[in-house]
């Protein structure tokens, strides 16, 4: 499943993070998912409450950040909110959109103790 690999890839960061910092205790991860990440955010927040059993993030509650997939036409330089990565301008049909959001997969912040 793509959201246990990405749990597991998270949990590495928020761990080392934590080291780093000399943490006891992680109590919140915020991450940002971008749209065309096509991470399901229920599955994603089951696997890192499995992985975090038993770990400094036990107690640790994970906060998604949905961001929508944006782009703006490289033709008219209208911006658009897009559903899906075959974008195609509504302004003036151009097919060359360029993407402003919705790539992203990261951790944006970690509250440790
Ligand atoms: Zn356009």
């Amino acid at each position: 499943m793509h959201e246990v690999s990405i749990a597991q890839s998270l949990m590495d960061v928020v761990f080392e993070t934590a080291k780093n910092n000399g943490a006891k205790k992680v109590n919140k991860v915020f991450v940002k998912i971008g749209r065309l990440q096509a991470v399901e955010s229920s599955p994603l927040m089951f696997a890192f409450d499995a992985l975090k059993d038993g770990t400094i993030a036990e107690e640790g509650e994970l906060i998604i950040d949905n961001v929508p997939l944006t782009g703006k036409c490289i033709d008219c330089g209208h911006e658009n909110t897009f559903e899906q990565i075959f974008m195609q301008c509504p302004k003036c049909g151009s097919h060359a959109v360029k993407i402003l959001t919705g790539e992203e997969l990261q951790i944006t912040e970690i509250e440790v103790d």
